[in-house]
């Protein structure tokens, strides 16, 4: 059964011309302020921000008493299968999933039916997603068809906004092209956000391990991924590039980033939610919903993933959402295809296991999945000013929900965190004028 629950048009309207936020806590991960304060927005802009601010009878007031005020939360990682795999989601379904989760801004992977490796089906989806509350950035591939040979025509679409380049899905398998990639992009001052995976190791379908040993499943290992992040540090090296290392999952990988920025080397690295909270000791289930790629690892792993994510290391927090129908994931686990939703559970995944572990401070936190993302795609990340358009999501930080796969509004159900209770959830987002509600 496919989950069509749409999304209830009482929860997200356009932004009264007047509005103003009473009684919540601004915090504000660039200037690494937190202090309470109301904020008055007119026309979408906030006009003025100010301890107590009186309103007027024509005011939209939203009470944020007990809750954060925060930057709008940007995800720099996210498939929405539109061209090709609507069955799964669509731009509309999955930015109606992003609001929920408290997200202002997306990055999509073009790994898409067709392709966007061109500035037909790019344009295209720029102008389909124009008018949303999420504003969206369509990644182009690095190579044609991603197939990892010739390199698309990154000026073109450099020229018409596209902020970086990837093949994700794939990791691009010669070191010709990668060069040619880096070295292109760097002189338009982009990111190649990359995906590593050796593909000459033999495919599997979970971690290389005690488990897969166990399980008598075929393993992906940690070298097919780091590997290749050591390829990559070699060749940004040599050419000055800047490559971002998409979900890293390994902890050799960690080590090589670490010393790559100790090095003072223009790169940087994004971890999903899964890859923090959860291990390959989950595929025991045999459930098609703790199929990844890359895959769950093991706790050393997770254990470098965490230091790496205290240090520095690893920039950015992104979901990886790779949406999947009920029909393809209710199969075998070696027939499943790779991928898990992320978009609604992202944030109160990371309070859950990094904020109330003490992993990370909530302004730590958040500078991940805030304005890290936004300084890698080279994006205006001082955003609570007076004068800037309102990009906010407020949050109770001490709310606690269980998820319900049946009540996503994601259009799939491939959730890892069905039943599981998280904390700190997101109540209301503001961009372009427009406001959700839960
Ligand atoms: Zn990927």
């Amino acid at each position: 059964m496919i989950n069509n629950i749409q999304l209830n048009k009482s929860n997200f309207d356009e932004l009264s011309k007047s509005c103003v936020i009473k009684n919540g806590t601004i915090i504000d991960p660039h200037n690494e302020k937190e202090y309470l304060s109301d904020i008055k927005i007119i026309n979408g802009i906030i006009s003025e921000i100010n301890e107590s601010i009186t309103t007027g009878p024509d005011d939209l007031i939203i009470d944020a008493k007990g809750k954060y005020i925060s930057p709008g939360f940007m995800d720099m990682h996210v498939h929405l299968r539109e061209p090709g795999y609507e069955q799964a989601e669509t731009l509309i379904t999955g930015s109606n999933a992003a609001m929920s989760g408290g997200f202002t801004r997306l990055a999509l992977m073009p790994n898409t039916t067709p392709c966007v490796d061109n500035i037909f089906v790019y344009n295209d989806i720029c102008r389909r997603t124009e008018n949303l509350l999420v504003n969206i950035h369509q990644i182009p591939a690095v190579t044609v068809g991603r197939e990892g040979k010739s390199l698309v025509e990154m000026a073109e679409l450099n020229d018409n906004g596209a902020l970086a380049f990837s093949d994700d899905g794939d990791g691009i398998q010669s070191s010709e092209a990668m060069k040619g990639a880096l070295q292109y992009s760097g002189m338009f001052n982009v990111p190649i956000l990359v995906h590593e995976e050796d593909k000459t190791f033999l495919d599997g379908v979970m971690n290389e391990s005690f488990v897969s040993t166990e399980l008598g499943m075929s393993g992906i290992p940690n070298i097919a991924e780091s590997s290749m992040i050591a390829r990559d540090i070699e060749i940004s090296r040599y050419v000055d590039g800047y490559p971002h290392f998409q979900h890293i999952s390994t902890q050799e990988s960690v080590k090589l980033i670490r010393e790559a920025k100790k090095e003072g080397l223009k790169v940087s690295s994004e971890v999903t939610p899964h890859h923090f909270s959860l291990t390959d000791e989950k595929v025991k289930t045999f459930s098609t919903d703790y199929k990844m790629n890359p895959p769950l690892r093991t706790q050393e792993d997770v254990d470098e993933i965490l230091k790496g994510l205290q240090d520095g290391t690893i920039d950015v927090i992104a979901s990886d959402h790779a949406p999947h129908t009920p029909e393809k994931k209710n199969v075998e686990f070696d027939y499943a295809p790779f991928g898990v939703l992320g978009l609604e559970t992202l944030f109160s995944v990371g309070v859950t296991y990094l904020v109330n572990t003490n992993v990370l401070s909530l302004v730590e936190y958040l500078k991940k999945i805030t304005i890290n993302p936004r300084k890698i795609l080279n994006l205006d990340y001082d955003l609570i000013n007076v004068g800037k358009m309102a990009e906010l999501t407020i949050f109770d930080i001490s709310s606690e929900w269980k998820v319900d796969r049946r009540k996503l509004l994601s259009k799939s159900l491939n959730t890892c965190y069905h039943d599981e209770t998280l904390d700190g959830q997101v109540q209301v987002v503001i961009n372009n004028s427009k406001i959700y509600k839960r």
